[in-house]
């Protein structure tokens, strides 16, 4: 479905960059984390190009057909354990019993023939059930005696009823079965699950291509010497790391001057190449006027002030037929805003139906937090699971700049707008940082 045109949504926030200050710590008139998340899925719509691959070479992609099963998993009746194939009805409620064993059946090597009443074949786990029998007792609760086994009562045995132990033809997956359906990342049980049916090769969806810049005339690339004020481009390497994670096609494009005609080029080879652009820095007050300039001939982007801390400024757009996010320049908030933002928008247009479900616990609080309503906070956190429960503390000092806070945590500490200071003690939600972070 294509995306309705930017014109015909209602967007609660005046779309203007005046204003657009990090240093404001509070504006009614922001979006709330939600509704942006929402609106940018409006827009977004998977890569239909697909490759087939060696199932190697499938990790981590997303599976673009059906895969049905060719056969039966497992092939035929198996054992489940090692110990007796025998028939129920020679057993007893009541006392041993004993039964002639007139052969064996190993995993791979089945004992052939058909097996009589009266009689056992001694069977190991995975070892298909001789036709004749149709229960399994483990060797536990049996005696080996001259060629003959004795077999305890069936309630001291452990079988309560026919078919015990056996595991059936076709458990796992029938043939014809859906073993996997479009649309799944795949993962190690996957990729085992294809191959136990037998399936060497599968398609998948191309990679997302992703092309992403830092702005910012103080930034420095690694190996060139630092002036008074510069520092060293850190969003860059976040970035790369995190778009790596969620396997994409990346395209490091460095850093880009401060100047009109060089933001506007880069724009323009970015959005030619790339599914999806992503810039860091620029979106608040100072740059922000030219880089809306630019984007504001090359394409359709909102700037946003989103209600949370750290992340408030943030544009969302088209350029061409690319996805644009333009990040907030501090490093913080740049992972902030991808995970609340960029990620899914990332999985979905990689063709990825499921999404994760987002992995929230609830932990008690052990340090109070200062926080102003208003706005969704997401602090750093390291959650602790002890004998009484999950258990989480801030990072510390929680400002924007300060990268070694992500670091530190295996957490966010979300605080939704409505909530005010925290007490020690009391219960908040933590959001895990999964696969992306
Ligand atoms: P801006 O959004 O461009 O005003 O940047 C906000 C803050 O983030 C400033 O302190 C910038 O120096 C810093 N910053 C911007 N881009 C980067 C980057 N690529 N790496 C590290 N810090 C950055
Ligand atoms: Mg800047």
């Amino acid at each position: 479905m294509d995306a309705p045109p930017f014109s015909t949504l209602t967007v609660t926030t005046p779309l203007t960059l005046g204003g657009l200050s990090c240093a404001d710590d509070y504006d009614p008139n922001s979006m709330p984390v939600d509704k942006a998340r929402e609106y940018i899925r409006t827009f977004l719509t998977p890569v239909s190009g697909t490759e087939r691959v060696h199932i190697r070479a499938a990790l981590g992609r997303v599976l673009a057909e059906d895969i049905l099963s060719p056969i039966a998993v497992p092939g035929s009746d198996n054992s489940g354990v090692d110990g007796y194939a025998v028939c129920f009805d020679d057993l007893s409620a009541d006392s041993p019993v004993t039964l002639d064993i007139v052969g064996a059946s190993f995993a791979g090597r089945p004992y052939g023939r058909a097996m009589n009443p009266g009689n056992a074949v001694r069977i190991m786990t995975g070892a298909v059930v001789p036709q004749g029998a149709d229960t399994v007792v483990m060797q536990e609760f049996t005696q080996q005696r001259d060629g003959a086994v004795v077999i305890q009562p069936l309630a001291a045995a452990k079988v309560r009823a026919r078919g015990a132990n056996i595991r059936r033809a076709g458990e796992d997956l029938g043939v014809g079965r859906t073993a996997l359906h479009r649309g799944c990342r795949i993962g190690a049980a996957e990729l085992g699950l294809v191959a136990s049916i037998g399936i060497g090769e599968i398609t998948v969806y191309r990679k997302v291509r992703v092309a992403f810049f830092s702005t910012g005339d103080e930034l420095r690339s690694i190996g060139q010497p630092l002036a008074a004020g510069e520092i060293y481009d850190s969003n860059r390497y976040t970035l790369y790391g995190m778009l790596t994670k969620l396997d994409c096609d990346v395209l490091d494009m460095g850093v880009i001057a401060d100047e009109p005609a060089a933001v506007e080029a880069a724009f323009a080879t970015a959005a030619s190449v790339a599914d999806v652009v992503i810039t860091s820095g620029g979106v608040s007050v100072g740059e922000a006027d030219y880089v809306k300039t630019v984007l504001d001939k090359l394409g359709e982007v909102l700037f946003w002030k989103i209600a949370m801390k750290p992340g408030r400024p943030l544009a969302y757009g088209k350029l061409g037929d690319a996805h644009f996010f333009g990040l907030p320049g501090n490093p913080v908030a740049v992972m902030v805003t991808f995970y609340q933002f960029v990620r899914d928008a990332l999985l979905i247009l990689a063709g990825q139906t499921r999404l994760p479900v987002a992995a929230t616990v609830a932990a008690t609080l052990r340090s109070p937090i200062k926080k102003a309503a208003g706005r969704t906070e997401f602090q750093r956190g390291v959650l602790q699971a002890g004998p009484e429960g999950y258990s989480v503390t801030t990072t510390g000092e929680q400002g924007s700049g300060i990268l070694s806070s992500m670091a530190q945590a295996n957490c966010f500490i979300v605080l939704g707008a409505e909530v005010g200071n925290v007490a020690a003690g009391e219960t908040v939600q933590v959001q895990l940082f999964d696969g992306a972070i």
